[in-house]
């Protein structure tokens, strides 16, 4: 399992499930142009798959596999949750508008 940043009060109880635990970390690292099929092999069966993931969405990582995806991966992700919290802002506001 790779070094994680130790923010105080995170729970990091997670890791100690994770299915990576003793594999290379470079494994989780591949070089730009080479498979990650093999990582994301070792993290489909993990079950803090979801925790490894939201990990990595909240704290930016821009390298590397977490929770089976890749950065491009998670930036689609990063991208969806912005519109939607977007979208979310401009629904409250219509609806303040509507009442007042
Ligand atoms: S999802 Fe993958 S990288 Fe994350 S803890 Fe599990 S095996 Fe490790």
């Amino acid at each position: 399992m790779r070094n994680l940043t130790i923010e105080e009060g995170t729970d990091f109880s997670w890791k100690q499930d994770a299915n990576c635990l003793g594999i290379n970390p470079d494994l989780f690292y591949p070089e730009r142009g080479v498979s990650s099929a093999q990582a994301k092999s070792v993290c489909r069966g993990c079950t803090v798959k979801e925790q490894c993931l939201e990990y990595a969405l909240q704290n930016g990582e821009k390298f590397g596999i977490w929770g089976g995806m890749s950065e491009r991966e998670r930036r689609v992700i990063r991208r969806e949750r912005r519109l939607q919290r977007h979208q979310n802002v401009v629904t409250l506001r219509s609806s303040r508008q509507a009442v007042s």
